[in-house]
Order: structure tokens, then C-alpha cells, then sequence
């Protein structure tokens, strides 16, 4: 078996092909990545500090080469290429001064002489597995905190971005990462489900009922795992809202990179008065938005799915306000569409469906807003639009999500603080930020006694 991956603006461009490895090289890969933990967590502080250090000069010496893979192998407009690329660079200087935080406490003895320390340690060898739609930056928010801390990493990306995880490996191999610490193994479910076998902590982003199985595997091995799953994210709009702003940051939620983001807004919940001028604000928006913003979906399966997605809503009595074809052109292209009416049991009403499409509700006030948002077990990111602090708070206490924005896009993720999901959408501790540094080691206790005589 081959994997492949194709540019998806341009299908007749194959980005590229290697030989799927196979369950026996995932396994053989992880033995040699364990083998190498002990010497990089003894390199120590500064020398694994230097080398991630370095990765990020290196990134950011390849932005342009880097930005223009992830625009071929994933479709991703040309600015947030770029701005991913950019972050990727941050993600490892932010890590890269990892290494030299206090790795535990000192406390005081319950009685007597002596010293009491925790100290956190790495677990081993880390087994990452990633979705297509970061293909530089999710990679390395799994891989940089695992390996300033000391573990050594395997990452399985998924096989529609395997270009740009391999281009990651080879700059981090450039910048003198010693051997077998950061491994790249291209593959799809069988080489994933071998990785969660065999290493000693799992990080998975992607779909729910994956990382479900993903989260079922490693608990009954007892290996730590943490999941960051599929969202179903809601903008609430305030009829105090600036709507012009509202409409803007809504329609580039819905739309930039075609949805395809974790925390893209699906479902928009216009409370009283500013439903109409939000609706023709929002149709206007999205009406304008281009291929610099939008681009097309990850394959040709995705953009069928979508559009049969919205043919049987309008069957079944769904009001179509814009959008929602699949445009004669060349490249797996659909044009950002907004609904109405959308049953309560279709699934573009239950499920995230990854693509540039959104579901327009009118709600009577905050309380039936909220309601309606937390709706869902798929809470990710909510926005919320409005001018007052009071409501700005209340929602920020009572929305089901892992982030609130607050006057901004639900899409935007700060690369320095805990990032994740509330109920379905994550399962285990956060990624990004502290909270990355924490999932990767596991605290030990130690007691130092006097030893007596002299
Ligand atoms: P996916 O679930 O199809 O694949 C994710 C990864 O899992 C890939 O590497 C894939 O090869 C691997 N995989 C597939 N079957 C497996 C198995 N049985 N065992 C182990 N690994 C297996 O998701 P995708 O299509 O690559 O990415 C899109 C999804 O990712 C969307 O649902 C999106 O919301 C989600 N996502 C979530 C976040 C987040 O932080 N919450 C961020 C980005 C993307």
C-alpha cells in the first residue's frame, strides 16, 4: 500500500507517495525512539533547550518553502499558511525555554528532620498522532513540550498532510536533533493503532469517533492519554452587538480555510432584534468571501459529502440563505452556504461536518442563546458578540466550552495558553501552554532522611 496525498486545488498534483510502513516499523521505530530517551533527557536542560532552540531558527529560515507546502499539500490560503508557519516557529522558542522551569517543589517534613521534593519526570517515548489541517503547527504543539521535558516522540501525521510532517522531521534532524528523537512515520489507521500500542503517552487531535477508539486503546493499556476531538462551534450575537464587526468575524469563521478548523463557527444564534440585520450582513459577508480566504475542502469525499449534506437539509425543509455548491472549476472547491431551519435531527444540526457551512438560529434572549448553544456534546470554542460586560461574563460562566471569545472569532487559538475542548470534544489534560508540560510528565515524591552516624 501507497500513501498519497494530493493538492487539493488541483488534483492532478500529487504531493506525495510513499510506501505505507506497516505496524512492524511503527514498533520497530518506537524501540529505537526509547532507546534514545535516556541520553536526550541526560543531554540535560540546556543542550535539549539549544536543540528546539535551533528547530525554531530553522522554521523560520524555511517560512516561505514551509508556507508554500502547507498551500499545496492541505489547500490552506497563502496568509493563514503563513501565520501557521509563524506560529510553529513560537511554538518552539516558547518550549525552548521549557527545560529550565522548576520541575517540582520542596516541602517540609509532617515530623522530623528531612526533606520532602516532588520532582516531574517524562514518561518515555511519546506516541503523537495528528489531523491534515495543521499539518506544522499541531505536530509541533504535541512534539516540542514532549520533548523539552525529556521524552523522546514518534508522530503519526495523518496521510493527507505526510509532506509537510516529513519536511518538519527533516529540518528538525537539520538543526541537530540527535537521532531517533523526533520520529516521523508516515501511515493511516493501522500504523496509528500500532503507535497507541506501543508507546508510553498518547497525544491524538482529530475526529471524535477516532479518538474515542484512540482513548479506549491506551486507558486499557494504562498509558496517560489525552484527545482533542471535533467541535460543533457556536457564535452568539447580541442585539448590542457592533453587527458589521459581528458578521465580519462570524463570516471569517465560517469560511477561512473552509471551515476547516476544529473551532470554526457552525451554528450562529442571532438573539432578538439582531437576527434580520445580522442574516443579510452574514449572506453579504460570506457572498464576498474568495479563494484568498476560503480555499478549497481536503478532498473530493469531503466536498460530496457537504453538498449532499445540504440537498437533503433543504429536502427535508432546511431554508438555503446562500452558497452550498460545489462550483464547476477544477479543485474541491464549495462555496460557504448559511441555513435555515435545519431539522433538529439532520445531521449538519448534530455533528461537526468540517466544511464552509453554518446554521442560522434566532433565539428570544441570552438564556434561550445559551441554551441552544450548549446544546451539543461537540463544545469547543463559542463566540460571543456584544457590548456589555455583564453579558460578555454570564455567557463566559455558562457556555459548555473549552474557549470564549469574546468579541472575536471562535477560530484563533493563543499558541501559549491550555487549548481544548469542554464535554466530547476532549477527553484528558490540555494541550498548549503549562498545561502541555504537565501531560507529558508524571510527578514523583521523593523523602531524603538523614542517614545517620556522623
Ligand atoms: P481523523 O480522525 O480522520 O484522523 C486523525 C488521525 O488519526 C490521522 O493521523 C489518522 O491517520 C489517525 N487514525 C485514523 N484511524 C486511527 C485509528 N484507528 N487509531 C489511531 N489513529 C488513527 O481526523 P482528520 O480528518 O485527520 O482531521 C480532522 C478532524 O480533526 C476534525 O474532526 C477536527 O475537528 C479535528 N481537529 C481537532 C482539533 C482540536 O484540537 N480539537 C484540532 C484540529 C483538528
Amino acid at each position: 500500500m501507497t500513501i498519497t496525498s494530493y493538492n487539493p486545488a488541483d488534483p492532478a498534483d500529487l504531493v506525495v507517495a510513499v510506501e505505507e510502513p506497516g505496524a512492524e516499523a511503527v514498533r520497530a521505530a518506537v524501540g529505537r525512539a526509547r532507546a534514545a530517551q535516556p541520553g536526550w533527557l541526560a543531554a540535560g536542560a540546556g543542550a535539549r533547550s539549544a536543540a528546539l532552540g535551533r528547530i525554531a531558527e530553522a522554521v523560520e529560515a524555511h517560512a516561505e518553502e514551509l508556507a508554500g507546502l502547507i498551500v499545496r499539500e492541505v489547500g490552506k490560503p497563502l496568509a493563514e499558511a503563513r501565520g501557521e508557519v509563524a506560529r510553529t516557529a513560537a511554538i518552539w522558542r516558547y518550549y525552548a525555554q521549557a527545560p529550565f522551569a522548576p520541575s517540582g517543589a520542596v516541602h517540609e517534613t509532617a515530623a522530623g528532620p528531612g526533606l520532602l521534593l516532588t520532582r516531574r519526570r517524562p514518561y518515555g517515548v511519546a506516541g503523537l498522532i495528528a489531523p491534515w489541517n495543521f499539518p506544522l503547527a499541531i505536530p509541533t504543539w504535541k512534539a516540542a513540550p514532549a520533548l523539552a521535558v525529556g521524552n523522546t516522540a514518534v508522530l503519526k501525521p495523518a496521510p493527507e498532510a505526510t509532506a509537510c510532517a516529513l519536511r518538519l522531521a527533516e529540518l528538525a534532524a537539520g538543526a541537530g536533533l540527535p537521532e531517533d528523537v523526533f520520529t516521523v512515520l508516515p501511515g493511516g489507521a493501522e500504523e496509528g493503532v500500532a503507535l497507541v500500542d506501543a508507546v508510553d503517552v498518547v497525544s491524538f487531535t482529530g475526529s471524535t469517533g477516532v479518538g474515542r477508539a484512540v482513548v479506549r486503546a491506551a486507558t486499557e493499556r494504562g498509558v496517560p492519554v489525552q484527545a482533542e476531538l471535533g467541535g460543533l462551534n457556536a457564535a452568539l450575537v447580541l442585539p448590542d452587538a457592533d453587527l458589521a464587526q459581528a458578521a465580519a468575524h462570524i463570516a471569517s469563521a465560517i469560511a477561512g480555510y473552509a471551515g476547516q478548523k476544529c473551532t470554526a463557527t457552525s451554528r450562529v444564534i442571532a438573539v432578538g432584534a439582531a437576527y434580520e440585520p445580522l442574516r443579510d450582513a452574514l449572506v453579504k459577508a460570506l457572498e464576498l468571501v474568495d479563494d484568498a480566504a476560503c480555499g478549497p475542502v481536503i478532498n473530493a469525499a469531503a466536498r460530496d459529502r457537504l453538498t449532499d449534506a445540504v440537498a437533503t437539509a433543504t429536502a427535508a425543509g432546511a431554508t438555503l440563505l446562500t452558497g452550498g455548491r460545489a462550483p464547476e472549476r477544477d479543485g474541491w472547491y464549495v462555496e460557504p452556504a448559511l441555513l435555515t431551519d435545519v431539522p433538529a435531527e439532520h445531521p449538519l444540526a448534530r455533528e461537526e461536518f468540517f466544511g464552509p457551512i453554518a446554521l442560522l438560529h434566532a433565539a428570544a434572549d441570552l438564556d434561550e442563546a445559551i441554551a441552544l448553544a450548549n446544546d451539543t456534546p461537540h463544545s469547543l470554542s463559542t463566540s460571543v458578540h456584544t457590548r456589555s460586560l455583564d453579558v460578555a461574563l454570564a455567557a463566559a460562566d455558562r457556555l459548555d466550552a473549552g474557549m470564549i471569545r469574546v468579541n472575536a472569532p471562535s477560530s484563533g487559538v493563543d499558541f501559549h495558553l491550555p487549548f481544548g475542548g469542554a464535554k466530547g470534544a476532549a477527553h484528558g489534560e490540555r494541550e498548549q501552554g503549562q498545561a502541555a508540560l504537565d501531560f507529558y510528565t508524571v510527578s514523583r515524591t521523593v523523602s531524603v532522611l538523614p542517614g545517620g552516624g556522623a
